[in-house]
């Protein structure tokens, strides 16, 4: 599994790069940020979404997107 963090969700800009690079994980929310799907600022992924979720993270203006390993599936 990965855990996936916005934080601090008010700094999102919010540009949606997040979104167009990896809709599985992000989408956009009400408020007019962006938000990990099945939460807000958190959610946990399989982990073959790893990939999209970092290029994510690397891409987003703001740097406020964190992936972690959690579990024990390697
Ligand atoms: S890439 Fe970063 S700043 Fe842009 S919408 Fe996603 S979380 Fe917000």
């Amino acid at each position: 599994m990965i855990k996936v963090v916005i934080e601090p969700r008010e700094s999102c800009m919010p540009d949606f790069v997040c979104v167009a690079v990896c809709p599985e994980v992000f989408e956009k929310h009400g408020d007019g940020r962006a938000r990990v799907r099945g939460g807000l600022g958190e959610g946990f992924f399989d982990r073959s979404l790893e990939a999209c979720a970092s290029e994510a993270a690397r891409l987003c203006p703001r740097g406020i997107i964190r992936v972690y390993r959690v579990g024990d599936d390697g």
